[in-house]
């Protein structure tokens, strides 16, 4: 059950403030303009990499942790850390599991953890019939969700993290969302990726 009363303990980075039941409760259903503002679409592409396998055991929420290297390209696009949301494929995965999904993406800490690096983790909402650890992801970001809170109870942050998902989905839905899920992007084979400025070769992870 989520407690009630959470309490920040001391030394927290002062960037995270507590999630307190109350903030969460009172979340929108549905974030950002109804088409896609600067910055997005962020386009990504790379490896997946081995993370601290926190995420599928302790949370119910495998995350696929991007290469160190897509964090210094996400930033020239944004600097904010906090929930995204947007689509992802697996393109290398087996038949089912290769179609552009909806995903949330966390950038930033991980303050529950108490993690000093950066992180980029891309929850895709999907049941995958195995892991893929080491294949190439494609994913465009699409809009930001919020930022990331400080946590003492796991159930907050696990209700968060549903909210979330529901909150994706629902924004997604929207027309000038959804037809990125064609996005060439997705689909095309060699290293040419938009970036929305006109940039030729797009963030590589
Ligand atoms: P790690 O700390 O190594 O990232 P996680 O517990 O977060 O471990 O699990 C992430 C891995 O789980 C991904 O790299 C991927 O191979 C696999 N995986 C399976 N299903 C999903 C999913 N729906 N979204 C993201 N990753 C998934
Ligand atoms: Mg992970």
């Amino acid at each position: 059950m989520v407690q009630t009363a959470e309490i920040v303990s001391e030394g927290q980075p002062a960037a995270a403030p507590v999630r307190t039941d109350t903030a969460r409760k009172l979340r929108p259903e549905m974030v950002g303009p109804d088409t896609p503002e600067e910055p997005f679409p962020i386009y990504l592409s790379g490896k997946v990499a081995k993370g601290f396998g926190r995420g599928g055991k302790e949370l119910g929420c495998p995350t696929a942790n991007l290469e160190e290297s897509s964090l210094v390209q996400i930033e020239s696009k944004t600097r904010r850390t906090g929930v995204y949301y947007g689509y992802a494929r697996v393109a290398q995965a087996a038949e089912g599991d290769n179609d552009v999904l909806p995903m949330v993406m966390s950038v930033g800490y991980n303050p529950y953890y108490k993690n000093e690096k950066l992180t980029a983790e891309i929850h895709v909402m999907h049941e995958f019939k195995s892991d893929f650890y080491g294949y190439e992801m494609r994913a465009v970001i699409l809009g930001y969700i919020r930022p990331e809170y400080d946590y003492v109870s796991r159930d907050a942050l696990i209700e968060d993290i549903d909210t979330d998902k529901q909150v994706a989905l629902r924004s997604l839905s929207r027309s000038k969302y959804e037809e990125f899920k064609t996005d060439k992007h997705f689909f095309e084979s060699d290293s040419e990726h938009p970036n929305g400025d006109g940039e030729v070769g797009g963030v590589r992870l």
